[in-house]
């Protein structure tokens, strides 16, 4: 196949500063869950992404100094010579794919508490630390100012030698220090580095200007900036300081990166934001620079892209989360593939390894963080599978991801799906609002298996144990899924609720397949994911009287790991939800539910004619287990192997049915390594004290 012209645009070369960028793909800088704790498997992520043709490829935040330690989350650090190594490590594996590499060298002055180093915090004030610890920052002063110049500048001079090709001056969000220092709510210094936008500015002005004068003969310099804090008055708005900045620095950096703030900003998820959401905001930048700008706000539509750099808003595409579902986004489109892309989702579950301090994963690519670890590749499988025969139960993501991945390895491929339509649990949960983007997951994976020879897809076709026994497969997949608790059992109790048995009690299952529950109705959240919310914010749609009630501190408190967990709440109160949260279900009679407070223990009565429990989930399995006894009696298939995955095998999340489905199909006749990889300390560097 071959490139559409209307998308020529989106492949010519653009230059920064004195290196050129072989097209418009900027992969920006993401967090992982790696950075300096794993280099070697930062290396293959970020290589993977030159691969599939970004024309640059960024680091994470990398730390320059002890005193800006962003621990315990696991970024980048470049703090001496000694840590030059592992990071040309990823700049070796990205030129090696003919891309450019980009490091964002960051100090994050008063949002880090440097629990690590235990370093005293330091910032334009003395002020409380934005992080979470009750820990001040001092204000700088000049030897202060000073030593972080210093700090930035040998950083830059070390990311050159670890061979990176554009170095960054990082003011983006909320957390890099100049941002701190731009900001009138967090500078109240009297000096030259406070009071007039200039004075608040000049700490950036310095930064770029050290950096140009240390790398800037031989690398692109790029300031990051957040011109909108999205907060009004109290911050920096896109048509007031965000816009005098980068006036006043206009042709100061090679390339603008350009975003709103904070982080849960621009991150924003597709229940909030859709594509193209930050557009208003950075449009104006390319009418008061002449350098290349790049901006993000999730973009895989390459007609969108072409629009944005015909309509001189960016230069280039820059892109996390899209090339983190699919690092081979840019190479899709200049193949002509464009069919093949696979679309992020906007659900967020990549941000949630950043917060939990895990490997990378995403709901739509599965191989995302097991590059180096697993050896997965995004693109390429192990292709053993041909002449043997497959079934898959249930066309769930779990089922339709492990189809697909047997059918790339060359199986023969036989998915059956009870229901008339493929998605599983995706066709109900994406009628609920919000969620309408995430049928992503279904219909990139649908499209892919219709243009295979070697998958059959049944529908309507509710298999049972002799069907399953008799078809001859020599693997089969259960992904039969999972059915919710109505009894109250989960998290919070281990016992089932007096009066869940009440035929007012709705399950999730329930309100999927578009039943209601009479109001006034208490939803009751002890899952604490997004489910919850969003079957209240339903009712309250539906116009029922509805309290949200929750055992968690929050509501949907797991969404702090999404960004999401404000936003929801706001979304609930401002929908007319009530919010109780602290609490646990004592007893529920049709009239309403009691709850017993963590805090007082006291109980008290919520008004519910209807209630809908969402606790926990039973995995569907009767098939399972029905096959695998037949199997073990007189008619049993000794070859045959059965496996339950997804829902069916641990009722978790979409992106954990995925990657189970794609770990079976990926293993599947393969030598598999019986332990997980890590990245282990040299036995050189291990120093003993008592010798
Ligand atoms: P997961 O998240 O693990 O993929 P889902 O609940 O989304 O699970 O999907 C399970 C799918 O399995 C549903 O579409 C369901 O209709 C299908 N299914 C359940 N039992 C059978 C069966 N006996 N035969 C065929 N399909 C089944
Ligand atoms: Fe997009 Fe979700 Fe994957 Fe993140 S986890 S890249 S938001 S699909």
């Amino acid at each position: 196949m071959t490139r559409d012209p209307r998308y020529d645009i989106l492949f010519e070369p653009v230059r920064i500063g004195p290196v050129t960028a072989r097209n418009r793909f900027f992969q920006v800088a993401h967090c992982n869950g790696y950075g300096w704790t794993q280099p070697q498997a930062l290396a293959e992520m970020r290589g993977i992404k030159a691969e599939g043709g970004w024309a640059v490829v960024t680091t994470e935040e990398v730390e320059i100094h002890p005193s800006g330690d962003c621990e315990p989350f696991h970024e980048g650090r470049l703090w001496s010579d000694a840590d030059i190594p592992a990071l040309a490590l990823m700049a070796e594996a990205v030129h090696f794919h003919g891309a450019l590499a980009a490091i964002e060298i960051m100090h994050h002055g008063p949002s880090s508490a440097n629990r690590g180093t235990r370093e005293v915090p330091i910032g334009p004030s003395h002020r409380p630390v934005t992080a979470y610890d009750p820990v001040q920052a001092r204000r700088m002063d000049r030897q202060d100012i000073r030593n972080l110049r210093q700090w930035h500048r040998d950083a830059a001079l070390r990311a050159r030698r670890a061979g990176f090709d554009i170095v960054y001056v990082y003011a983006g969000h909320e957390l890099g220090i100049p941002m701190h220092f731009l900001s009138r709510r967090m500078n109240d210094r009297t000096d030259e580095y406070g009071g007039s936008l200039e004075n608040r500015a000049r700490l950036l002005r310095e930064l770029i200007e050290d950096t140009k004068d240390a790398v800037g003969g031989t690398c692109g310099v790029a300031v990051r900036l957040a011109v909108d804090e999205l907060m009004g008055d109290a911050g920096i708005t896109s048509t007031g300081e965000g816009r005098d900045v980068i006036a006043m620095l206009a042709e100061l950096p090679d390339l603008w990166d350009v975003n709103v703030s904070a982080w849960s900003n621009d991150s924003a998820t597709s229940r909030f934001q859709k594509e193209g959401f930050q557009e208003d905001h950075i449009r104006f930048v390319k009418q008061v620079t002449t350098k290349p700008v790049v901006g993000v706000g999730r973009y895989t539509s390459p007609d969108r892209m072409v629009s944005l750099v015909k309509g001189g808003v960016l230069d280039f595409i820059g892109a996390a989360r899209p090339s983190i579902a699919d690092p081979f986004l840019p190479k899709k489109i200049e193949e002509g593939r464009l069919d093949d892309i696979r679309e992020c989702i906007g659900c967020n579950m990549c941000v949630t390894s950043d917060f939990t301090m895990t490997n990378l994963r995403c709901t739509q690519n599965p191989t995302m963080g097991e590059e180096w670890r697993r050896g997965w590749h995004p693109e390429r499988v192990p292709a053993t599978g041909e002449g043997k025969r497959v079934l898959v139960v249930g066309a769930g993501p779990a089922g339709l991801e492990a189809a697909l991945t047997a059918a790339r390895r060359g199986y023969e491929v036989h998915l059956a799906e009870a229901g008339t339509e493929l998605g599983g649990r995706l066709i109900r949960e994406t009628r609920l609002p919000g969620l309408a983007e995430w049928i992503r997951v279904r219909d990139w994976r649908t499209g892919q298996l219709q243009r295979m020879a070697n998958v059959t897809i049944y529908r309507d076709s509710p298999l049972t144990a002799e069907d399953v026994a008799g078809f001859g497969a020599d693997h089969v997949a259960m992904a039969t899924g999972a059915t919710w608790r109505r009894d109250g059992v989960g998290r919070d109790s281990g016992f089932a609720i007096a009066g869940f048995d009440h035929h007012a009690v709705l399950t999730p299952d329930d309100i999927l397949a578009g039943r209601l529950p009479e109001g006034p109705v208490v939803v009751y959240d002890d899952d604490h994911f997004y489910l919850g919310g969003v079957i209240a914010e339903r009712c309250a749609a539906a116009g029922l009287a509805t309290t949200y009630v929750t055992t968690a501190i929050q509501p949907s408190a797991f969404s702090v790991n999404t960004l999401e967990a404000t936003a929801i709440a706001k979304r609930l109160v401002r929908a007319g939800v009530t919010l109780v949260t602290r609490v646990s279900a004592a007893r529920f009679d049709g009239e309403a539910l009691q709850v017993t407070d963590h805090l007082s223990g006291e109980m008290r009565g919520i008004a519910a004619r209807g209630l809908v429990t969402v606790t926990a989930r039973w995995p569907a399995d009767d098939l399972f287990t029905a096959t695998e006894k037949l199997m073990q009696g007189p008619q049993g298939t000794a070859t045959l192997t059965l496996r339950r995955i997804g829902d069916c095998n641990s009722p978790s999340t979409i992106q954990s049915a995925v990657y189970a489905g794609h770990r079976w199909a990926r293993e599947l006749d393969e030598a598999v390594t019986p332990y997980y990889p890590r990245e282990l300390p040299q036995a050189d560097s291990l120093r003993r004290f008592w010798t």
